[in-house]
């Protein structure tokens, strides 16, 4: 069905595309392209592979072939923050930019990590409870960490490499955020003190799947357990906090949703979920 659509294209089908170092395993052009053509809209969204040092280079192609919108992955989204003629409010907080999108001209910056990776606790729970524990200090704590606190939760990070939480503690403000050592005492007073804990580190993701980021004693049923990792779909730490009976949620409707929210800026209109979500379940 695609490649009939791909027949299709002509001088007016607006090009979409993802900037990443490695790209080749993005599920990102599955999942957009599948909200494309469930809309019958004339887009195509396309892979590139595009070095760091290459960047500059690269969005004076998006301006010079009139690419509609770029998403950029890792390690771009810091670097592309100096490139557009605009951000938005939240990418200049978090100082990252993972969608690019043209308002009246101009090429604008904005981060969807932060909105993607609230939309699912926003569905899953009436209120965010305070304070929240991040596992992780990397690219996607710190958009974790910034949504969290335009919400008003107070933070307690924890991270293997403790001056990296610590220099990502310094950058937010307007709530109380704690570092403290990712293990111990210092961490089973967390989880006792938090009832949401985010796992932002790697740890647990394909292939490394027998590992948790968190000894499973600390666990309880009061605890919402919310792991950016979706492959593998359950991570050990999932698993276990089910088995303490809590409430477990896994990264995809987070990938999905900031999708969506990217597509929005660029489209102008909502794309749907549900077939962005099933795009990626079946590459999974
Ligand atoms: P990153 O910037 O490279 O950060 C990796 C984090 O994991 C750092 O805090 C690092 O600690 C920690 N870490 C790595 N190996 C560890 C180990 N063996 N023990 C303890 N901590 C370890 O990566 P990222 O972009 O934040 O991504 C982190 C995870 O989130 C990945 O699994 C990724 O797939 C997932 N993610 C999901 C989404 C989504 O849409 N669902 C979006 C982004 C990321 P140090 O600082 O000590 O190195």
């Amino acid at each position: 069905m695609l490649n009939n659509r791909l027949a299709g294209l002509s001088g007016k089908t607006k090009v979409l595309a993802v900037f990443g170092c490695p790209v080749e395993h993005s599920l990102s052009p599955a999942m957009h392209n599948a909200a494309i053509q469930s809309l019958g809209l004339d887009y195509v969204y396309v892979p590139f592979r595009v070095e760091l040092d290459q960047l500059p280079a690269a969005v004076a192609g998006v301006r010079a072939l009139g690419i509609a919108g770029v998403n950029l992955t890792i390690p771009l989204k810091e670097r592309a923050v100096d490139l557009v003629d605009g951000l938005s409010e939240r990418a200049q907080r978090t100082g990252s930019v993972n969608t690019l999108w043209w308002d009246d001209g101009r090429l604008m910056g904005d981060s969807t990590d932060g909105p993607g990776f609230l939309q699912p606790l926003k569905e899953l729970l009436q209120d965010i409870p305070s304070p929240a524990l991040v596992l992780g200090a990397g690219g996607s704590a710190r958009a974790v960490c910034f949504a969290l606190a335009s919400q008003g939760i107070d933070l307690i990070i924890a991270n293997r490499t403790v001056e990296r939480a610590q220099r990502l503690a310094e950058r937010i403000a307007g709530v109380t955020v704690k570092v403290i050592e990712p293990q111990g005492s210092s961490l089973e007073q967390a989880c006792a003190e938090s009832r949401l804990i985010i796992n932002c580190t790697s740890v647990g993701m394909s292939p490394k799947i027998g590992e948790s980021p968190l000894p499973s004693e600390f666990l309880t049923d009061r605890h919402v357990v919310y792991d950016l990792i979706y492959n593998p779909a359950e991570t050990r730490l999932l698993q276990e906090a089910r088995q303490k009976g809590a409430i477990g949620i896994n990264g995809l409707k987070m990938l999905v949703y900031q999708g969506a929210f990217s597509f929005e800026l660029w489209a102008g209109i909502q794309p749907p979920v549900d077939v962005m979500e099933q795009a990626i379940v079946q590459l999974l």
